[in-house]
């Protein structure tokens, strides 16, 4: 089939979703070119024998599935899509995306976020720890730092996001009403496919046995509710309000050109941290408000990998499930223009920053649009694109 030149949703990238024409059921998709495929109508039409996989209205049956059923659909489709032979059966069942709603891909089980950029760590700490000579904590470089998140507030992007109300720092008492500091995380996400069983453990080495693919992740931050409420437990409800994901899964396979070696590290890690193979990803991530490029930080600066923080979120014996998600932590980089919250953008609060509308933000305003777009690297030179999770900030429900 046709498609658009220098498409994000070229044949090499292929990435899944959820959608709906009008007020139809949710069928699982497949984004090409400008338009999406009802890979599930396909499948059925062409008796495929992996068609109940993806009858919907989930992608988790497809990601129960496992490694060699992923391959297998995978090289269907796109067989499906370049042969002759097939067009007619294609045809009927490709949607112009514009016209469809997108929804969220699948039935999120645990979440999990990391803190897994030095620079993000560095910088946050110097900012939230403004006394303390060392800005990363004494663990950072031994174990990718997380904490768990709540997964029935991960929403697809378009979700409006609400502004959270809560407690903050106050000089006698603690100061009440809408958050103050909302801010915005960027940051890639990971779905587990196959899961493991309690009191065993995934290593480094079977990562890509495991997790099924790539999206794009905002984890939306209250930094004043977050402040008062961290220490000693971590991250609470300055989190668990609302974060975002793309509507499309990138699969792990359409990722291969975009693998990188990974920082240095320096100690090296415990055995059961060691990189077996690169897990580093070359994207470039892209975050925007209003429509103004705001950062572009780069993740192949992250120091832990997401196979090592799979590795080590189950070192312990805990166990994963399909649809489980974890994200990255905010990715962000060396200089201003690659920080990837507004936290590090503002320092703090104290140095607002100019949108080129004539604006200033140190954190977000009501109405304020927040998006976050990411590409890679793909076969002779294409771009693999993520396309993009979005958000805007809507006023709190009290005050
Ligand atoms: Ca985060």
């Amino acid at each position: 089939m046709e498609l658009p030149a220098g498409t994000a949703f070229g044949l090499d990238n292929l990435p899944y979703g959820v959608f709906s024409p009008g007020d139809g059921p949710r069928r699982v998709g497949v984004a090409v070119g400008d338009r999406v495929l009802d890979v599930g109508a396909v499948a059925s039409a062409a008796a495929a024998p992996f068609a109940s996989l993806l009858s919907g209205p989930v992608l988790n049956p497809l990601l129960a599935a496992g490694r060699a059923r992923w391959a297998q659909v995978r090289a269907t489709i796109r067989d499906w899509l370049t042969e002759a032979s097939s067009a007619d059966r294609v045809r009927p069942h490709l949607y112009p995306l514009a016209d469809v709603t997108l929804h969220l891909p699948i039935e999120v089980g645990d979440y999990v976020d990391f803190y897994s950029n030095e620079f993000h760590a560095t910088n946050a700490g110097h900012i939230f720890r403004p006394d303390v000579a060392d800005a990363l904590p004494p663990n950072w470089k031994h174990l990718p730092i997380g904490y768990h998140g709540r997964s029935s507030s991960v929403v697809v992007s378009g979700t409006p996001i609400v502004r959270p109300v809560g407690q903050r720092r106050g000089k006698e008492t603690p100061g009440f009403g809408p958050s103050k500091r909302l801010d915005v995380e960027t940051e890639v996400g990971f779905v587990v496919g196959v899961g493991s069983e309690m009191g065993t453990r995934i290593g480094v080495a079977d990562f890509a046995d495991h997790v099924f693919g790539v999206f794009l992740l905002n984890d939306w931050s209250a930094r004043d509710i977050q402040a008062w409420e961290t220490a000693p437990l971590g991250p609470f409800l300055g989190k668990s309000f609302a974060t975002s994901i793309s509507p499309w899964i990138v699969p792990l396979d359409a990722l291969q050109d975009a693998r990188v070696a990974p920082p240095a590290r320096d100690p090296e890690p415990l055995p059961y941290l060691r990189d077996v193979d690169h897990w580093g990803l070359d994207l470039d991530l892209e975050l925007s408000i209003n429509g103004h490029t705001v950062s572009r930080p780069h993740f192949s600066t992250m120091y832990w990998t997401p196979a090592q923080q799979l590795a080590h979120m189950t070192v312990n014996g805990a166990p994963t499930r399909t649809g489980d998600v974890y994200g990255s932590g905010t990715v962000s980089g060396p200089v201003k223009g690659e920080r990837g919250c507004l936290l590090e953008l503002s320092w703090g609060g104290t140095e607002p920053f100019a949108l080129p509308d004539g604006g200033t933000r140190t954190f977000l305003e009501d109405g304020d649009e927040v998006a976050i777009t990411a590409t890679a690297p793909g076969p002779g030179g294409a771009r693999i694109g993520f396309g993009e999770v979005y958000g805007k900030v809507v006023p709190s429900i009290v005050d």
